[in-house]
Parts: structure tokens; C-alpha cells; sequence
């Protein structure tokens, strides 16, 4: 039989099948770890075959994992040099972030946008709470998305309070897959307890998004809003992952960047303050927006955010 991961406990696997039946898996010992460099070799998103173990307690065996299309890791928590498998098979990221309360920087904006395109995910960013904005913030956020809607990134502005783009919100999940991020009290519960009331998500000042009466874990989960649309809560994104990359490959990731590469006066160019720099030259020709090469700044000289 044949089914897809919804959440997984560590050692068993929360499996659906086409049908809608739910299974609990778990793995065979010939899975052992050794042979990964994730902590954890199935993740939510994940297609699976398996047998059946027990038909009353409805337990099966994982014989196999299909090819990923896509997946996202991060950083092992435990420090063992190991990643850790966010999800698998992801239509899209969402991004959900504020310009108040709390502002998420753009700095982090970037961030993510970089793991997406790392990961070859289509990412979404997601402005809520538009309705606490003064005049002034609607410029500046009007700034943001013309500069990232330039670079091909779908934007929705939100509020939870005046119902502004809640269809929009609902339409881009309609169908997919979707990793669903952003930091605490951005209201990534409040906007999905809008569209998929049944879900009964937390809100307020709470740390992390997850099912009420739910302990918080460090696993993914993925909940089914309608049949085929489906959203993967992600705890524990601030450690989302650029790490293992190169200094190199960090403009490969800049769309903007992306596409000047080759021009360059000397190969290996890093854009930092080598003469004929073609990347430099569109920063100063305003073509390339001065926030976004500050990041690509920030993330070439820190090392912590590549780890
Ligand atoms: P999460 O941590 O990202 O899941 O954020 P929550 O959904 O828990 O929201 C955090 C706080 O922001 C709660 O007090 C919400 O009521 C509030 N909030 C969420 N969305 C909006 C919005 O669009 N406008 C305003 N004014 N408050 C919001």
C-alpha cells in the first residue's frame, strides 16, 4: 500500500493514504541511521509504501520511501553535524511576517528566500496585520513588495482583523502543499484559524503554532484544511537552513544576482568590494535594491547564518 507522512513522533510515522485512512508506521531496522546525514530519514510530505502489521491497531511496516521531489532541512539541534528533515515534497513556503508588532527583519526575510531557492521551493510572503499599519508603514511595505514581487516572490497582505486578502491567503493554499513559517506573533494561527476553523490552532502570545493541548515538539506536523490542501507547521524555524553553504553559492541564490553572475571583472568575484563588480554596479544604479545586497552582505561575512 501506498501513503504520504503526516507527522511523525520520532520512532512512528502518522501515514494517509489516497483513501483517507490513517496508519501508524514505523520503520524497519535495515533504516538505520548511520547510513543518513539527517537525524531523521522520513519526513512529513514523504510517500511511503508499506504492509500492514496489524489490522486491528491498524500498525504497518515502512518498506520504502519514494524520490523526493524537494525537501528542507535544518541544522541538528543537537549539534551532531547532522541535519535534521523538515518535510518533503513541498509545493511552496509561506512566509508570514509584520512590519509591527513584532517587525520581522528584512534581514530574515532574505534568509528564508535564499533556503527556498536553495531548496528549489516556491516561496510566498505573507504581510499580516496590515491593519495596524500608519501611513508611512503602507509606503514602506508598498517598497517591499514591489521589490520582491520584482524578484518573482508572490506577496499577500493580510489582516486578521479587517479580513483584508483572506481569500487570497485561502486561494494559494488551495490544492498544495504548503510549509507555513514566520516568527511568534506574526499570527500564523489567527490566519489559519480564519480559513480552517476546525483546526482550533492556538493563538496569543504563546511560542510556538500547534494543536491545542499539544505538547510543542521538534518535528514538523502537516494538517489536511480541505481534501488535498495541506499545510506543514514547522517549529523551530529560526535555525531554517543556509548552513553547508558556500560563500560562492550564496548569489546563486539572489535572483537579482543570479543573472549578472559571469559578468563580473574577476571570476570569483564575491560582490563585496572587488573592482568591476557588475553586482555592485546595479546596487549603486539602484537596479538591485540596497536592502537586499545588505543581506547578501550580511549572510557572506556571517558565519553563524551559513552553519
Ligand atoms: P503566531 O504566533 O504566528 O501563531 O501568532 P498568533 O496567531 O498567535 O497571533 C499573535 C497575536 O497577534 C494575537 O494576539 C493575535 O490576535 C494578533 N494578530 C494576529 N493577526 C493579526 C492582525 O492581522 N491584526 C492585528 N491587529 N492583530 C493580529
Amino acid at each position: 500500500m501506498q501513503g504520504m507522512i503526516m507527522r511523525s513522533t520520532g520512532s512512528w510515522y502518522e501515514i494517509i493514504t489516497d483513501q483517507k485512512e490513517i496508519f501508524k508506521g514505523r520503520l524497519p531496522g535495515k533504516f538505520k541511521l548511520k547510513n543518513f546525514k539527517v537525524t531523521n530519514p522520513i519526513a512529513v510530505g514523504d510517500y511511503v509504501d508499506f504492509t500492514i502489521e496489524n489490522t486491528a491497531e491498524r500498525t504497518v511496516i515502512i518498506e520504502k520511501i519514494h524520490p523526493r521531489e524537494n525537501y528542507m532541512i535544518r541544522k541538528s539541534v543537537h549539534k551532531t553535524g547532522h541535519g535534521h528533515m523538515i518535510a518533503a515534497n513541498i509545493d511552496q513556503s509561506i512566509l508570514v511576517v509584520t512590519l509591527v508588532l513584532p517587525r520581522t527583519s528584512l534581514g530574515f526575510i532574505d534568509r528564508f528566500l535564499v533556503s527556498c531557492e536553495a531548496f528549489r521551493i516556491p516561496a510566498v510572503l505573507v504581510f499580516n496585520k496590515t491593519d495596524l499599519y500608519d501611513e508611512a508603514l503602507y509606503t514602506y511595505q508598498q517598497d517591499l513588495v514591489d521589490i520582491y514581487e520584482g524578484l518573482g516572490y508572490k506577496c499577500i497582505l493580510t489582516s486578521v482583523q479587517t479580513g483584508q486578502g483572506i481569500e487570497d491567503f485561502k486561494n494559494i493554499l488551495k490544492n498544495k502543499k504548503s510549509l507555513i513559517s514566520g516568527h511568534s506573533g506574526v499570527g500564523k494561527s489567527s490566519l489559519i484559524n480564519l480559513i480552517a476553523p476546525d483546526l482550533e490552532l492556538k493563538t496569543g502570545d504563546i511560542s510556538d503554532f500547534s494543536l491545542k493541548g499539544k505538547h510543542t515538539t521538534t518535528f514538523a506536523e502537516m494538517f489536511e484544511l480541505e481534501p488535498d490542501t495541506y499545510i506543514i507547521d514547522t517549529p523551530g524555524i529560526k535555525e531554517l537552513g543556509i548552513f553547508d553553504m558556500e560563500e560562492e553559492e550564496i548569489s546563486h541564490y539572489f535572483p537579482e544576482m543570479r543573472e549578472l553572475l559571469g559578468h563580473c571583472r574577476f571570476h570569483n568575484c564575491k560582490h563585496f568590494n572587488e573592482p568591476g563588480c557588475s553586482i555592485v554596479q546595479q546596487v549603486e544604479k539602484g537596479k538591485i535594491a540596497l536592502s537586499r545586497y545588505e543581506s547578501y552582505l550580511s549572510m557572506l561575512t556571517n558565519e553563524d547564518s551559513r552553519r
